[in-house]
């Protein structure tokens, strides 16, 4: 089955009323395109949950600051949308960027709260652009329910914040990370990965087990930290924005287990690209 794709607001709009009159409640799920497994699990996720599922693929300027990958960021809707037909996808929702930010948009959102250090700390602007899109999809697509990756775990901690925040009526669904079977985090950025840096970058992975593994059987939390680190980039990785044990709500560092909810969080960058990756405690 063809899924539909619409790119105005107002098709969208008359499209999703249709679906709300006939009772149907509706779940997003915001993608930037270049779909693979973790996406495809949002999906089955949102099935769950919902009657009806819109994906957006929407590669947002306004989240990527002036030297990202903007411009070389993959585009392949003829494929995503092959790989949503078989999962009953409903809508495709795939604006331009002049639908979205049409001449004369003038609105900004600040976060800070969650958007503070890791990404925001490397990407200065990222969160503020990514609160704004995701509020948009919101308001465009009056879903029900949305779901979101735990791959990226400061901006659901993030989307959460600005949920409450703007008592936003929408019910917001993490889902646990999927990995390539060695082990590595899915990503759209995979595919800039050397054969070479592909095997180095298992290291990140390995890294956050060993961590996690080293910290329940009572190394410091400080060592722990620093040998993760120290590992990174013993296996080449350029650079390592950060490796941080947090509390998994409200993502301040943390250095005592105190059995609430922790998450190891690491970004690190092996070549030209940056990888990240999370695990719970
Ligand atoms: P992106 O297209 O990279 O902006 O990601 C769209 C959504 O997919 C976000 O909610 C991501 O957290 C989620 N996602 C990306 N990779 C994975 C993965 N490996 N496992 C689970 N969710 C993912």
């Amino acid at each position: 089955m063809v899924v539909q794709t619409i790119n105005t607001v107002l098709q969208l709009r008359a499209t999703t009323a249709a679906l709300r009159s006939a009772g149907k409640r509706i779940a997003l799920v915001p993608t930037m395109g270049a779909l693979h497994a973790g996406h495809l699990a949002l999906v089955k996720e949102a099935k769950k949950h919902c009657d009806a599922v819109i994906v957006s693929i929407f590669v947002n300027p306004t989240q990527f600051g002036p030297n990202e990958d903007l411009d070389a960021y993959p585009r392949t809707l003829d494929a995503d949308r092959e790989k949503l037909a078989p999962l009953g996808v409903d809508i495709i929702w795939a604006p331009a960027a002049s639908e979205v930010y049409p001449a004369g948009f003038a609105t900004e959102l600040h976060i800070s709260g969650p958007s503070q250090g890791y990404c925001g700390a490397a990407r200065a602007g990222h969160f503020d652009g990514v609160a704004l899109v995701v509020t948009k999809l919101f308001n465009q697509t009056g879903a029900d329910v949305a779901c979101f990756g735990e791959k990226d775990f400061q901006q659901l901690a993030v989307i959460q914040q600005v949920v409450r925040d703007l008592d936003i009526d929408i019910e917001i669904i993490g889902v646990s990370i999927v990995r390539d079977a060695d082990g590595l985090a899915l990503s759209s950025r995979n595919i800039y990965l050397s054969e070479t840096e592909r095997a180095a970058a298992l290291a990140l992975p390995r890294a956050l087990n060993a961590a996690r593994e080293a910290i329940l059987a009572g190394v410091s939390i400080d060592e722990a930290l620093a040998t993760g680190k120290a590992a990174l980039l013993a296996a080449t990785f350029s650079n390592v924005d950060y490796f941080e044990l947090a509390d998994a709500e409200t993502l301040q560092p943390a250095r005592t287990l105190t059995g609430t909810p922790m998450r190891l969080l690491a970004a690190a960058k092996i070549g030209k690209t940056r990888l990240l990756d999370n695990l719970a405690i």
